[in-house]
Order: structure tokens, then sequence, then C-alpha cells
């Protein structure tokens, strides 16, 4: 019955937003993907470059499998660069490259939400597999604490993806910023950068606003039950 009520209707927008913002990188990867930069250097080679000129060196640089599966382990200090990007010289693979290194600078730099961030990641871990089963029970036994503790847990998912928004963009800023002052991009490459690093952006934000409608529709659920 709970699956079927009315309020999963307020999950759709953010499902909408969330599809149109992964067509929005495909499509944006796929173009840029194809062109190359005139520099030539491949997106390993930069981000080499990147880190070495922020006296960041101790950060390894690994391949990894898979299409768009980039990213920097904080922990163990690596930036996993995918198949598409690794090897690869286009205007894409510079901006998600140079992302990376945006985020393993906001380590070397102890930037507050990256910290923030990592520091939430096994809460959050828990508390997104236990919100529902937690809330369904509290609803079946109409147990009004066990509910709360449902939206609780649930909470801290929304939180995790807001406290990833600053931590995003803020990488996208930094990529920006050194690909321009480093000359490793012309001012036309930069627009195909900014326009691949923006849509994958716009992912971030479409997971912050799909967490608040489904905070309010768990909230709805709950006061439904009281009346
Ligand atoms: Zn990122």
């Amino acid at each position: 019955m709970l699956y079927m009520d009315w309020t999963i209707i307020l999950l759709l927008p953010g499902l909408l937003l969330g599809l149109w913002a992964q067509y929005r990188v495909k499509s944006a990867y796929a173009k840029y993907g194809k062109i190359g930069t005139a520099r030539g250097l491949t997106a390993e080679q930069v981000s080499h470059d990147l880190l070495k000129r922020d006296g960041n060196a101790g950060v390894a640089i690994q391949p990894t499998e898979g299409e768009l599966t980039d990213n920097y382990d904080p922990l163990a200090n690596i930036l996993h660069l995918s198949q598409g990007v690794y090897g690869q010289s286009s205007i894409a693979a510079i901006g998600i490259a140079a992302h990376e290194c945006g985020h393993a600078m906001q380590k070397q730099h102890d930037y507050g939400p990256l910290k923030l961030r990592s520091a939430f990641v096994p809460v959050v871990n828990i508390g997104s597999n236990l919100y529902f089963p937690i809330f369904l029970l509290g609803l079946i036994f109409s147990w009004q604490p066990l509910i709360t503790v449902g939206i609780i847990c649930f909470s801290l998912t929304l939180v995790f993806s807001l406290i990833t928004l600053p931590v995003e963009f803020n990488a996208s800023h930094r990529a920006l910023a050194m690909l321009s002052d480093g000359g490793y991009v012309t001012e036309e490459e930069l627009g195909g950068v900014r326009a691949v690093l923006s849509a994958a952006a716009m992912t971030y934000v479409a997971a912050a606003i799909g967490s608040l409608l489904q905070l309010l529709r768990l909230l709805l659920l709950s006061r439904n039950r009281r009346s």
C-alpha cells in the first residue's frame, strides 16, 4: 500500500531532473570527448602537472574500468581515471581529470566541506540503507518513535547530498581556473570543459532535490498516518 499512495508523485520531478541531468552529461561527454585540445597533452599528463604545480606530488594516478567512473579517493590519496579519460587528450578528458585533481587539491588544502563530507560517509551508508525498513516498520506498527528514527536516518542522506554540492562546485571551479591559468586549454576549449563540468554538477543538484522531495514525502506519510 505504501508504494502505491499518491505521495509517490512527489518523487517524479526529482527523477525527471536526474534523467535529464544524466542525458546532458552523456551528450556533453560524447561531444567534447571527440574534440582534442590544441596542446595535445593526455589527461594523465595534465593531472601529473596540475598536482605537481600544487605541491601535491604524492597522489597516485591510476586507470580504472568503466565510463565516467573517474574519482578521487581521499583516504588512499589515489586519482582514478576511467578509460575514456586516462590516456586521452580530449577536452572532456582533460576537464574531468582536472575536476578530480580539484578534489585532490581540496584534501591538500584542508578544504572544510570535503572533510565534513568524508566524515559523513559511514554514517550516511548506514542511514540510507536502514531508513526505509525502519520507517516502514514504524508505519506498520503505527509506532511514531520508529517513524521519527526512520526520518532522522533519511535526513542524514539529505544533509550528505547538500554537503556534496559545495565540494563538487568547488572542484570544478578549481579545475577551470587551473586549466586556464596553466594554459592547458584555449579560451574556446575552456567553454567545452565548462559544458562538461556543469552538466556533471547538475546531477548532484538533481540528487539533492530528489532527497529533499523524499524527505517531504516521508513527512507527509508520517502526518497522514496521525490524522
Ligand atoms: Zn567531483
